[in-house]
């Protein structure tokens, strides 16, 4: 691989930007000839090295040298989760074995999992996404970062490792798990970092609360680097009241490197995307027609620096939009909106389509609801059942019936007003339902197909 990974803009050492995120600002026009250089390069390498690919572009009729524009992306096919399963285990790969790193896999939903060989260099381009990531964030060598994501297959925990790592920070890599030892940790080491799921923190909160740690008290942690999973801007203002800390949105994809593919700046317009390594377009995922900027639909990703498994035109399944205002904070990189729906999760509810987001968002409008939550749905014959369990408040929680019945109430009507549907909703008692120690399933759907 012969192309840069690291900043190549000159820097200024009396600027406040951070070396690493030099490439960030890189203008429009040669960021769009980079992409250029390093796409036709990409569709280069995966036509030689992947056979699947080569044969797919051959069908229709498509060679590398076809690649003149970024737009002239259209004319590739795109790649899904079904690929990488029935080409199981290494059918999209374009290393050799030889120039393999390391692996990691995801098991998505059901069968087998996918695997993803990297190579050194890709590595490094993924280490170099998420530490552009941490530093955006404000971290800076000095940092301790706790990395309670899982270590292994699973691309959490050793991304936010190595990310950290490779800004100076001092690392302590809990994992996941073992929570009465996290909070002890964190407290012991002056941890003021850590990346785990939103879900994960919400326990970690629990058992804080349980040891009698008052987060802005007893420790230094300023930064909560969160991914992986689905989460409302509501459970981020949830996090940040009850902790004081700020909670940063991490996205990516172990398809495409794992997290640290984008992440949202201080202005909070949504997530900057590593552009200069991963190439976002939006599609309509019915017509699978290329959308303009500033449209909402399925995110495709096409890899333009990866060798080991080079991805193109991926469908990740996950809906947003690219912005097409520029983010005050200057960077050119694009922003995508955070992502709250996964195509994948989406609920069809007596005919009407419903995003668990949105009901964690209504849920969370009401004060005396903890943030966790239950969303269940069963049928008979005729009806399918939908009930939401929700946790109150250890505050709120009391015997006094007329007023669980009043906040149950006000529950219904702030999941209603965004949903439109009527779900039962049943209030139960703080720490009653269950949590999680990686991303979490808040959905049980026992409907008969
Ligand atoms: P799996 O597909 O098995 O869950 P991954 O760990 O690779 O495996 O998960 C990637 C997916 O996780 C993304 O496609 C996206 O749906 C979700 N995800 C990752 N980061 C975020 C985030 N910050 N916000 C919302 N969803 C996220
Ligand atoms: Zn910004």
């Amino acid at each position: 691989m012969s192309y840069p990974i690291y900043p190549t803009l000159p820097h200024d050492l009396n600027s406040p930007i951070h070396p690493v995120s030099a490439m960030d600002y890189l203008p429009v026009a040669p960021l769009r000839a980079l992409q250029l250089h390093r796409l036709q390069w990409t569709v280069k390498w995966a036509y030689e090295r992947v056979p699947i690919f080569r044969r797919r572009c051959q069908e229709r009729g498509v060679r590398p040298e076809h690649i003149q524009t970024l737009a002239d992306i259209k004319l590739l096919p795109f790649s899904k989760k079904t690929d990488l399963r029935d080409f199981y285990p290494l059918g999209l790969a374009g290393g050799n074995m030889d120039e393999t790193a390391r692996f990691h896999c995801s098991s998505g939903t059901t069968g087998k999992p996918i695997c993803i060989s990297n190579t050194m260099d890709d590595i490094l381009v993924w280490q170099n996404g998420g530490m552009r990531c941490l530093a955006m964030f404000g971290l800076r060598a000095g940092d301790v970062l706790q990395v309670s994501y899982g270590y292994g297959l699973f691309t959490g925990g050793l991304g936010a490792h190595y990310a950290g790592e490779g800004l100076g920070c001092a690392i302590l890599p809990t994992s996941g798990g073992n929570t009465e030892r996290q909070v002890m940790l964190m407290r012991d080491l002056g941890v003021t970092a850590i990346a785990c799921t939103p879900s994960y923190f919400l326990r970690i909160m629990d058992e804080a609360r349980r040891q009698g740690v008052d987060f802005r008290r007893d420790t230094k942690l300023r930064h909560g680097i969160f991914g992986a999973e689905p989460w409302t801007t509501e459970m981020r203002d949830t996090i940040e009241r009850e902790t004081g800390i700020v909670a940063h949105d991490i996205y990516g994809l172990t398809e495409i490197a794992g997290p640290g593919v984008a992440g949202d700046c201080s202005h909070r317009t949504g997530l900057h995307i590593w552009e200069d390594h991963f190439y976002p377009e939006i599609i309509d995922p019915e017509t699978l027609e290329p959308l303009p900027d500033g449209e909402v639909g399925e995110l495709v990703f096409t890899t333009i620096t990866r060798c080991g498994t080079p991805m193109i035109r991926y469908r990740t399944r996950d809906l947003t939009r690219l912005h097409t205002e520029v983010c005050p904070c200057g960077r050119t990189m694009r922003v995508m909106d955070r992502i709250s729906a996964r195509s994948d999760d989406m609920l069809i509810i007596h005919g009407v389509n419903v995003f668990p987001g949105q009901i964690e968002a209504g849920l969370l409008r009401v004060p005396e609801v903890a943030p966790h939550y239950q969303i269940v749905l069963s049928s008979t014959d005729t009806l399918d059942l939908f009930e939401i369990k929700v946790e109150v408040t250890a505050e709120a929680f009391s015997d006094n019936i007329r007023a669980l019945e009043n906040l149950r109430k006000r529950v219904l009507d702030a999941v209603k007003s965004i949903i439109g549907l009527t779900p039962r909703i049943i209030l139960v008692a703080p720490g009653t339902l269950p949590r999680s120690d990686g991303k979490i399933k808040r959905v049980i759907d026992n409907r008969t197909k």
